[in-house]
């Protein structure tokens, strides 16, 4: 297993002087022939890059056959690796097109709102628009630019520390599953999740608005990403960092095509497992308000009948994996007295 290089580019403000480092990164690393694929945040950025073709700007409809599309034209135009500079998807419609062209995949993110900047997971449309998670291939190089990131809107960020609040849950979770004798579960994956949540910790307390004005916030937050990308690669799977709350965010994009960013949907997603596991749902509620991330259904446009039916359909989304939602099997009466019990002011 190999661990992508992680490069974080923060030595002054200025984006263009970024995009020059970027060029230069690539270059001393023998990639002569990128081909680029960025979103409109990503232009700058990629500015100084040198490909066969231009640029190919990232369709946010892009699905899993427009992905394949996009390996077969960076394969026929002679290129040796596809950059992928943009938010979440692109970065894994890039991902996915490198899987299926064979080719390397340099990421460049240009938000933090997920811990897929540099997983073998991406989370790609099928041909009916539901997003997939699909295996495909990890990053081998990651350029972080700051002086890019700190323009992200601050929503993306509370995305990205929402993601990062399901590690020690899915840890619970994994860990349940292999008390039932169902899977094993791997050490040093294990030890990478406690540390990317470590990291991230200590800002769980702050309004993301005021942590926005902090350049070691975006260095921890970037971290703590990469440490949960990395441990989903040292497992060779989502494990360490997704459990029953990602199904009920891919419950989510099932039923609802998605009513929040990932990472907030996971965040949500949380409450019922922490309500599952016994904990204090109140306490954990009052820190997601903090974060500006949702902690009641209405905030995804949901009553009570529909929180129902997503807890009912999330451990379909995931066949296979035993987390607290398979455990706690719950059927139409148990689920809305959940509900109830978690929400009382529903
Ligand atoms: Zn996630």
């Amino acid at each position: 297993m190999e661990f992508p290089e992680v490069f974080i580019y923060g030595s002054d403000d200025r984006e263009d002087a970024a995009a020059e480092e970027l060029a230069a990164q690539l270059r001393a690393r023998e990639i002569e022939a990128p081909f680029i694929l960025s979103s409109v945040h990503g232009e700058r950025l990629a500015s100084k890059l040198q490909g066969p073709r231009p640029p190919e700007r990232h369709d946010p409809a892009a699905d899993q056959d427009a992905a394949a599309r996009i390996g077969s034209r960076a394969k026929r135009s002679g290129a040796d690796a596809i950059v992928a500079v943009g938010g979440g998807r692109c970065l894994d419609v890039g991902k996915l097109a490198a899987a299926r062209a064979g080719l390397t995949l340099i990421a460049v993110p240009t938000q933090l709102s997920h811990d897929g900047i540099c997983s073998p997971v991406a989370v790609v449309p099928d041909e009916t628009g539901k997003p997939q998670s699909l295996g495909a291939l990890a990053p081998i190089y990651v350029f972080v630019s700051l002086p890019t990131l700190v323009t992200a809107p601050v929503p993306s960020l509370a995305a990205g520390l929402g993601d990062l609040l399901a590690n020690p849950l899915a840890l619970r979770d994994w860990a349940l599953a292999a008390e039932r004798g169902l899977e094993d579960v791997d050490q040093r994956a294990w030890d990478l999740s406690v540390e990317s949540f470590e990291l991230i910790a200590p800002t769980l307390d702050t309004d993301p608005g005021m942590s926005a004005n902090d350049p070691l916030f975006y260095r921890r937050l970037c971290d703590a990403l990469v440490l949960s990308g990395m441990a989903m690669i040292c497992s060779g799977t989502s494990r360490p960092a997704s459990g029953g709350e990602h199904e009920i965010s891919h419950a989510l994009d099932e039923l609802h095509g998605g009513r929040a960013m990932h990472g907030a949907q996971v965040a949500f997603g949380c409450i019922v497992s922490v309500a599952l596991y016994g904990e204090d749902t109140e306490a954990f509620r009052t820190r997601l308000r903090r974060l500006h991330l949702p902690d009641k259904p209405a905030d995804l446009g949901l009553d009570e009948n529909a929180m129902v039916d997503l807890l009912l359909h999330a451990p379909k989304t995931r066949p296979g994996r035993f987390t607290i939602l398979e455990d706690a099997d719950l059927d139409a009466t148990k689920a809305r007295a959940l509900v109830r019990d978690i929400w009382p002011e529903l």
